[in-house]
Order: structure tokens, then sequence, then C-alpha cells
């Protein structure tokens, strides 16, 4: 049978191959190999991707030819059957849709398409033809653009460095391009719309947008299929790799390891690397340092909270989009008074708008106060009893374990009813579980502070003040 011929034929070469090269290029780029078909003189093999394929031809075409020589004779002819997540065809470029995480990973759900050796080039053969072009989805989103992401002065220098690697991926010195900012800022709208500007520039580039949650999850994945090296060869092929909330890669030590290969190969080929992060790459926390040091490489452009000028325009651009008119007192109001997240200043138009269709209330002020309420009550920060012991002591400026300790000292028995007041305020957590978590004490313990608390208040100037600052300190 054809097949155990080819097994035959491919071990024998093995067995020559295996002799002459490192054993762990052995495994990395021999054990692979599935051979496929031998007919007449020529083999058949499959390779689990372009780039093994291509790696092959550059580092180890000579060994392969003389072992094929050897075991075929001088007619020997080998052909290579590329597995993988694209398709290549002469004839037609597939598109293969990238996995969502719980599908199995698309570099192993490939298409085989054999690919025939040019009968002319018989003196080489070795030489694959007419490989084409690769088409990956590029998960992009045509609704993050550049003409819909609006500039202000807290966006300026990464809307610009933006637009300039759109311009030239791979071609400034903004590789990799780090946007880094708070939540709802813009960085994955700005990420998308770079990716959209380069496609449609350069429609032959391969772009891919990835969230870092994905990536992980395909990451794993490849371990648990034992296909971890056409995980790599996957990403290596990509001409603009955009991956989103890096930050999540903290503490990942696989994950951060993989990463920092494929970002080497992408970044020696000139390909474009753009990171997003909700803080800059000095904040991050369990990151390897090699992998710390390739982000600052390029540049780290921030996100900040739009000032009021582009909260106006972010609204106005939105509402015209809608086609939805809107009273400028009510614009100017929602602007007045969500500050910090753009997605929320969006979040307050759509209540808006549903509201008032479904209800049919007119846009009125008193539609927005109350919309507008709901936001910022949701979005109230919420404090763990943990974090307000720490605020609580540094305000102070005393440890943790001081607060908590059995002391009878005045100040930091006070500093002590303090936390356990704050905690009954500002969570939802009982008497009992307060107590047990400042310091081990009991429910009526808690309660006693919580009532000297508010006695003092009341009677202790100074003590007032104290109370008041921590309250800033604790909900803004
Ligand atoms: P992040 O990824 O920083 O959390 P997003 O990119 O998801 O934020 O942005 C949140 C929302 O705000 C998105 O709908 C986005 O389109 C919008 N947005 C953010 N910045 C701008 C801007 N400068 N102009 C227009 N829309 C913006
Ligand atoms: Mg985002």
């Amino acid at each position: 049978m054809d097949n155990n011929d080819a097994l035959q034929v491919w071990n024998e070469c093995l067995s020559f191959i295996k002799d002459n090269i490192k054993p762990q290029a052995f495994k990395t780029w021999f054990v692979p190999i599935k051979p496929i078909k031998l007919v007449g003189n020529s083999l058949t093999i499959q390779v689990p991707s372009r780039f093994f394929y291509e790696w092959l031809e550059e580092h180890y075409i000579k060994i392969l030819r003389v072992a094929l020589v050897k075991v075929l004779g001088e007619d020997a002819k080998l052909i290579y059957d590329v597995k993988m997540e694209n398709t290549y065809s002469s004839k037609k470029a597939h598109t293969v849709k990238i996995p969502s995480s719980n599908r199995k990973p698309l570099y192993s759900q490939g298409i085989t398409v054999p690919l025939d050796i040019d009968k002319r080039e018989l003196r080489n053969p070795f030489v694959i033809p007419g490989i084409q072009k690769v088409k990956i989805e590029s998960q992009l989103n045509p609704n993050y653009n550049f003409d819909n992401f609006i500039e202000g002065d807290s966006n300026r220098l990464a809307r610009s460095a933006g637009i300039a690697v759109a311009n030239k991926p791979g071609g400034t010195s903004f590789n990799p391009l780090l946007i880094y900012g708070g939540v709802g800022l813009g960085k994955t709208h700005l990420a998308h719309a770079i990716g959209v500007s380069v496609k449609d520039k350069y429609p032959e580039k391969t772009v891919l947008y990835i969230s870092t949650e994905l990536f992980i999850q395909q990451y794993i994945d490849s371990v648990k299929n034992n296909t971890r090296n056409d995980f790599i060869h996957f990403y290596q092929m990509i001409d603009v790799l955009i991956v989103d909330d890096v930050q999540f890669l903290s503490g990942k030590k696989g994950t951060q390891d993989v990463f920092f290969h494929i970002f080497n190969h992408l970044h020696q080929n000139g390909k474009q690397v753009i990171l997003t992060s909700d803080k800059a790459p000095v904040d991050m926390q369990d990151m390897e340092q090699r992998l710390l040091s390739r982000f600052k490489w390029g540049l780290s452009a921030e996100l900040q909270a739009p000032d009021y000028e582009t909260r106006i325009s972010i609204l106005q651009n939105k509402l015209y989009r809608d086609g939805v008119e809107m009273p400028e007192e009510i614009i100017e109001y929602i602007a007045k008074n969500i500050k910090a997240n753009v997605r929320e200043l969006e979040g307050v138009l759509i209540s808006m708008i549903a509201q008032s269709s479904f209800n049919k209330r007119e846009f009125t002020l008193h539609l927005a106060k109350q919309i507008v309420n709901k936001f910022i009550k949701n979005t109230k920060k919420e404090v763990s009893i943990d974090y307000i012991q720490k605020v609580v002591s540094k305000y102070f400026e005393m440890d943790v374990s001081t607060l908590q300790s059995k002391t009878r000292k005045r100040d930091i028995v006070q500093a002590r009813q303090l936390a356990m007041y704050f905690a009954k305020r500002l969570t939802k957590a009982s008497l009992a579980s307060i107590g047990s978590q400042i310091g081990s004490r009991d429910h009526a313990t808690v309660l006693h502070a919580c009532k000297t608390v508010n006695n003092l208040t009341e009677t202790d100037r100074q003590f007032r003040l104290y109370v008041e600052e921590l309250t800033k300190k604790l909900t803004m």
C-alpha cells in the first residue's frame, strides 16, 4: 500500500537525518512531519505550517535531498503538503475564521491542499511553486475606525502614532506601539482603527486582532493538544499583530514565554506589533523583565480621560451618526457629569435614546439627570475591608498590623474604630465579618466603634475632619 511504502521510505530517510543533525532539531523539525504517499519516486510529506515548510527549505534542504536520493535514487522528488490554519492553494485562497476559545484552535483544524511540484522544475525537485497568499480573518471591527475616533488633547499622541503606524506598518520606530490607559478610554477602538486602516491601505497584509484572554486560551489548548509549535508558527506569519489588554499576561509565565518568542520573530522581521494595556509598562506586575523591556522598545502612548470639549464632540458625533437630535443643554449636562469614561458617556446617550423612544418621553433634562445618576451610582468605586484598612493605616501613618493589634493606645484604637466604621458604611459586610477581618474582634466591638465614631464626629472638630478626609480618600 501507498501509505506503508511512504512510511518505510520516510523512516529510512529519518534514520539517516537523525544521525546527522542535533537531537533537538530533529525533534522539532522532523518528528512532526508525516509521510503521506509515495507515487513512483515522489514522496509526499505533510508539514504543519507554511512557516515549517519554509524553515525546512532554508535549513534542511541539503540533508533532505541527500537522504531522499540515498533511499529513492537520483530522480527522487519531494512534495510538501502544507496542513495548516490557512489554506494554500494555487487556485484559491480560502478564508479561515479564527476559533472562539471553546472550539479547536484554528492552527490545528487546517485543510490540506496538496502542492504539486512544477514539472518544469525537475532539476530542483524541492521547489514548490505558486504558494499563494494566506487569508486570515483579521477579527477587526470596521465600526472602530479613525474617522469616528474623536481627537482631543487626551488622545492626540496615541491617535497620531496610530495613524503613523497604519501608514507604514513595521516601518516606524513605534514598534511595538503600546497604547495604555484606564477603562473605557478607547484603547480597543484605537487598536482596531489601526488594523482597519492597514487593511484598507495594504489589503495584502495579514492583520490579526486578538484579545489577550483568547491568546492565552489558545496557548493552553495548544499545549494540551501538543500543537504548541503550530501555535507559534501561526502567529509568526502575521504582518500586523494587535494584542489587546496585555496586562492579562501578568503571572502567566508560559504564555509570556511564547509571546516573547513570537514578538521577537515578528520584530526582527519588520512586522508591526500593537499592544494595549490598562497600565504603563512600569506599573505592570508579574511580568517577565525581558518582555517588559520589549514593550518599551517602541512607543508607549497614554490615553487620558477626555476633557470637556472632547466629551462634547464625542457626544455630538455619536448623535449625528445615529441621526438623533438632542438639545445642547442636555448634551452639556451629560458631558459635565460623566467625566472619566467614554463608554459611560455613550452609555448615557444610548439609555436616553432607548428610554425616550420606548416610553415616548422627550429628551428632557430631568430624564438626563435620572440616567446620569444611575450611571454615577453604579460605577461608584467598590471598596473592600482590606482597602479601607490600608487607607486608614496610611492616613495615620501606621502599619495595618498595628491597626489590628490588641493595644489600647488611644490613637491606635481610634484608627481601628474608624476602619470599622467605614467598613460598616461602605461595604455590605456584617458586623461579625467586619470584626473578624479587623483584628479578630466580635460584632459588639464593631457596633461600639460605629457609635463612638458617630458621637465623636458630632462633638470633636478634629475628629470630624478625619472622617471627612477619609471619606474623600475612600470614595473618590
Ligand atoms: P477601552 O478598550 O480603553 O476600555 P474602548 O475602546 O472599548 O475602551 O472604548 C469604549 C467606547 O468608547 C467605545 O464604544 C469607543 O468607540 C468609545 N470611544 C472611546 N474613545 C473615543 C473617541 N476618542 N472618540 C469616539 N469614541 C470613543
Ligand atoms: Mg478594551
